[in-house]
């Protein structure tokens, strides 16, 4: 059994790659409604100011570490993290699982269009592959109710929330009850990814922990979120000191 680990009081699951899709594997098969966050820096530092996100984080069934910097304040405080697992790379390796289990993904978040196409791109690198639904993640209020009717009426057991943090977190924390899928998971950026809409960082950048350089340049739009990253360093030095 993985351990849980508190970086800045949001718990996470120490968890490798291959034991992270054993567990969603098996949320699958049960018929409570599972809440899955993949946490990175930024997130950990929005609960800092955000206590409803920070109670959903603490009651979540699963919360991978998904960024190099939630890897690196874990094993500052001296827990054993065995690795990142980032959420783009755990959806990938899940939906290799989902098409031998015969799972039913819905696809519900990014602007019109992106969730078709992630939808397409999935269904051509995994053949068999069942994207039952997609949704954009633009909506008000009064839709709400439209949207779980048809996340449920598509028979999806599985759905990918992609509206950003902590939107997603919120949403499905808020409707998890009314959903008949059995696991549920934010994944922030990860269908734009797919839809080829945003590049990934090459790899030996991902493996030098600068994936979130590689964003800022894409998006530079992204710099005063980024902000929160120097923070997170310190906060997690003088914690500890
Ligand atoms: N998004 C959405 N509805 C909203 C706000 C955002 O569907 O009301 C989508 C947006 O189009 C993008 C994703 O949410 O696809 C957020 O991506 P980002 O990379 O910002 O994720 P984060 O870093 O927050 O995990």
């Amino acid at each position: 059994m993985h351990k849980r680990v508190a970086v800045l009081d949001v718990m996470i699951d120490a968890v490798t790659m291959t034991e992270a899709v054993d567990i969603l594997d098996s949320y699958v098969s049960q018929s409570k409604p599972h809440l899955v966050a993949t946490a990175n820096a930024e997130m950990v530092m929005m609960a800092q100011n955000d206590k409803e996100l920070a109670n959903i984080l603490n009651k979540a069934d699963l919360v991978v570490p998904d960024g190099a910097g939630v890897v690196w304040a874990a094993r500052f405080k001296g827990f054993e993290v065995p690795e990142r697992v980032a959420g783009v790379d755990l959806v990938q390796n899940f939906l290799v699982r989902s098409v031998q289990k015969n799972y039913r993904i819905f696809l519900f978040g990014g602007a019109p269009g992106v969730a078709e196409k992630a939808k397409a791109a999935a269904k051509s690198r995994y053949p068999g592959v069942q994207i039952v639904g997609t949704r954009n993640g633009f909506f008000t209020e009064e839709t709400e109710k439209d949207i779980i009717d048809e996340i449920n009426a598509s028979g999806a057991n599985v759905l990918l929330v992609a509206l950003g943090v902590p939107k997603q977190e919120k949403w499905l924390s808020r409707n998890l009850e009314k959903l008949s899928v059995s696991l549920a998971i934010g994944v922030g950026g990860t269908l734009d990814v797919m839809a080829g809409a945003v590049k990934r960082a090459p790899l030996w950048m991902q493996r030098a922990n600068l994936e979130w350089l590689f964003r800022l340049t894409l998006q530079p739009q992204r710099v005063l979120r980024m902000i929160a990253l120097p923070h997170f360093v310190l906060k997690v030095i003088t914690q500890k000191t």
